[in-house]
């Protein structure tokens, strides 16, 4: 499961709950058919049609209808949990999108919340790019095999999918030998106290602090700075990270179509970006 979680959720949470696989108190539940939502004939249907629209009206509708089949509102207040994208098959061609309608409160006017709605679609989104039928071998190893390559949740990231190449450029055998042993560690606590460390190590490797958590966040958050900001001479690493995505067409296309549809268009999005 692929969540994203706010700075303050991160750095003082005790209780993920893995493999949980309801977050919050449900506010809606719906189908997506050709990126079409099926209506549930009862009143929360008004909220899930706006909120459905936010979405096909900010994300490029090709991967909407290929790989979304299930939308979720929920709320578990103000911060904590943002948002979520699931797989809900084995070989990754279904997916369910999540938010937390609180978090992305479309009638806020306030331009930090919504910058940080934003910034949570866009970030979904990411994953599912990186993360469906094309780029993901699935498999039933609980335990990675190195020389199949990375292994997700989602199975093992392709050789040639865009995290297998990152992986291969930003996460070299230290990184990710050193980034393994925190993961592995067992009390949630401690090993976000850890990684956050981690993190101050390598400042100059992440775009945020959350990007720590997993390779798949990671990227997904590289993505969504891809996205938000105009980055066209890398110098630091993760810059290098935001730009990645620029030799994909296909990527520089959505990025082009998102952009045309924000209600705001952050300015120096890497530099001022607070994620608290
Ligand atoms: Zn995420």
């Amino acid at each position: 499961m692929i969540r994203i979680y706010s700075f303050l959720y991160f750095i003082t949470l005790s209780f993920i709950v893995v493999g949980q696989e309801k977050v919050g108190t449900e506010i809606g539940l719906w189908t997506i058919k050709n990126g079409e939502i099926i209506l549930n004939n009862n009143e929360s249907d008004v909220i899930g049609i706006e909120y459905w629209s936010f979405i096909t009206n900010t994300l490029p509708h090709e991967p909407i209808k290929q790989y979304i089949t299930s939308f979720r509102l929920y709320t578990d207040g103000i911060q904590e949990d943002l948002g979520g994208m699931n797989s809900l098959n084995g070989n990754n061609s279904e997916w369910q999108i999540e938010l937390d309608v609180k978090d992305t409160d479309l009638s806020s006017h306030d331009e930090k919340v919504i910058l940080d709605y934003q910034h949570t679609l866009i970030h979904e989104f990411g994953h599912v790019l990186t993360l469906n039928a094309s780029q993901i071998e699935p498999t039933d190893d609980q335990y990675q095999d190195n020389d199949k390559g990375y292994l997700t949740s989602e199975g093992y990231a392709k050789e040639d999918s865009y995290l297998g190449q990152y992986i291969k450029l930003f996460w070299k055998n230290d990184l990710l030998f050193e980034w393994d042993k925190i993961d592995a560690i067992k009390n949630e606590r401690r090993k976000l106290k850890k990684l956050y460390t981690f993190y101050l190590i390598h400042e100059e490797e992440f775009v945020t602090d959350y990007a720590t958590e997993t390779p798949e966040e990671d990227i997904a958050e590289a993505w969504t700075f891809f996205v938000l900001d105009e980055i066209s001479s890398p110098t630091t690493i993760k810059e290098q990270k935001i730009t990645f995505f620029s030799q994909f067409p296909e990527l520089i296309k959505y990025r082009n179509e998102i952009r045309e549809n924000l209600k705001i268009i952050p300015a120096n999005y890497l530099e001022n970006y607070t994620s608290d």
